[in-house]
């Protein structure tokens, strides 16, 4: 702490990860005298940069960039772009800690990064995210390449902005290659990439299920955000008979007990996608549903409160705090799915796992987005595309063998059922082993 001031959510994942790797660390002396864990907490190259821009009154704004390569053991940095005015160093480099043990539960060959700027997308016009985008892309060009470092999408970088970033960084580089994922169908682009994030959360959820012979049918679910990751959970939630009944944005929450079906999905990603509105205007289309504020003086968030079989919270870190775990806890919720990174603050994540919740932690149940993101890199490097299904059955597959490694590496090492202790471990046997094979790097 004293070497990282102030990046108190870089600390929380880091005490996670090694408190739950002392039983691998028992086992594997060898770890501790290459002294693994030091090495890992370090990035192995940070980036920060200036990002001067013009916005549309021609005033001049200037944003700072960030780029964390953090692990390259298993293969080139990869990871997303996060633009939110809450960035910085502390954030992204949680963010890219728990990227490379996410990436290396994938079983594919990606090492770890993240990256971002505190420029708020929200309110400005396209041409000031473009002329963002390509400023932002001018520094970091020099930095990525399809073997070097792969950024994608995250908070505030959809597909607009991954288009501005790709079409700078082919202008500058003179080359057309898989340097970004999440890029449009027309220009190297996968089938199911947007929807890969919610889909696979959900279809983990439905592998913890398995395990006390439950399906999602008829469960009655609680989703967080209305952004990428939680439409793509309620599409799926849907697809497999669950009821979804809430979701929310930085303003608000609506709650739907008639359900969030179809129609009113089309209308979130209409909303939100297109007009980029507030979720507020959902409660006054749909009469059902009622619309919460968000009240800053509340010790707790009232969406966790609602009665419900699961949980998949999808918008941000440290959005489920200890009394929140209580409310799920009370109102008899069985399944938490980590659609967002580190939604959980640590002392939620221990009452979750002491009730005997279902709990797949958010380097297991999110990590369908950048698997599917490394399914784009191989089609790419193929110079190919996989049909919708091709992507979607690998994906689920990915989601089955996550789950899978997960739960029998938690058996393994003594925490049957903990499937935090069965990602972590999961996760960093394979970077630890593929570091200590390099040689001091
Ligand atoms: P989006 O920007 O598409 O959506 C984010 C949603 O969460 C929005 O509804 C946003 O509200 C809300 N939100 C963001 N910050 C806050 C906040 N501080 N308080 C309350 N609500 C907030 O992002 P994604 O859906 O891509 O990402 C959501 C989460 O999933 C993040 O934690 C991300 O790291 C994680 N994730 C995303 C992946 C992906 O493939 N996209 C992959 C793996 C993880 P508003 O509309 O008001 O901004």
């Amino acid at each position: 702490k004293a070497k990282n001031p102030a990046e108190k959510e870089f600390h929380q994942a880091v005490q996670e990860v090694l408190e739950s790797l002392i039983p691998a660390l028992e086992r594997h002396p060898e770890y501790i005298s290459h002294k693994i864990l030091e090495r890992v907490t370090e990035p192995e190259r940070l980036l920060m940069f200036r990002v001067p821009w013009f916005d549309d009154k021609g005033e001049i704004q200037v944003n700072r960039g960030f780029r964390i390569e953090m692990n390259s053991a298993i293969g080139p940095y990869k990871g997303g772009l996060r633009f939110h005015p809450s960035v910085n160093l502390g954030i992204l480099k949680f963010l890219a800690f728990e990227q490379v043990f996410k990436n290396s539960l994938t079983t594919l060959p990606m090492g770890g990064g993240k990256g971002g700027s505190d420029f708020d997308p929200k309110g400005k016009s396209d041409n000031e995210v473009m002329r963002f985008c390509q400023s932002f892309m001018t520094e970091l060009q020099r930095h990525i390449g399809p073997d070097t470092d792969v950024p994608a999408g995250d908070i505030g970088v959809g597909g607009r902005e991954i288009g501005f970033l790709f079409g700078q960084y082919k202008r500058l580089r003179n080359e057309f290659t898989g340097v970004l994922t999440g890029k449009g169908l027309n220009w190297g682009g996968s089938l199911i990439r947007p929807e890969a994030t919610g889909y696979g959360c959900v279809y983990f959820a439905e592998e913890m299920l398995k395990t006390v012979k439950q399906t999602l049918e008829g469960k009655v679910c609680l989703v967080s955000g209305s952004g990428n990751v939680s439409q793509y959970t309620i599409e799926k939630l849907l697809d497999l008979g669950a009821k979804p009944i809430a979701c929310s944005d930085s303003n608000g929450i609506i709650h739907d007990p008639a359900g969030i079906d179809r129609e009113k999905l089309a209308y979130i990603l209409d909303l939100k996608n297109t007009k980029r509105g507030r979720i507020s205007d959902y409660a006054e289309k749909f009469k059902t549903a009622k619309y919460i504020p968000v009240d800053p003086k509340l010790d707790h968030n009232p969406l966790w409160d609602i009665k419900a079989d699961c949980a998949f919270p999808s918008a941000t870190q440290n959005e489920i705090n200890a009394k929140d775990a209580k409310n799920l806890i009370k109102n008899g919720c069985k399944v938490v799915s980590e659609g967002a990174n580190m939604p959980s603050t640590l002392e939620a994540t221990n009452l979750f796992l002491e009730a005997g919740v279902l709990y797949g932690p958010a380097k297991a149940a999110n990590a369908g987005g950048v698997a599917t993101s490394g399914l784009e890199m191989a089609q790419n490097s193929a110079r190919l595309a996989w049909t919708r299904e091709e992507v979607d059955h690998r994906l689920h597959n990915i989601m089955i063998a996550i789950h899978k490694n997960c739960f029998e590496t938690a058996e393994k090492y003594g925490k049957p059922g903990n499937l935090v202790v069965g990602a972590n471990i999961g996760g960093f046997l394979k970077i630890a082993d593929s570091m200590l094979d390099q040689g001091l790097v």
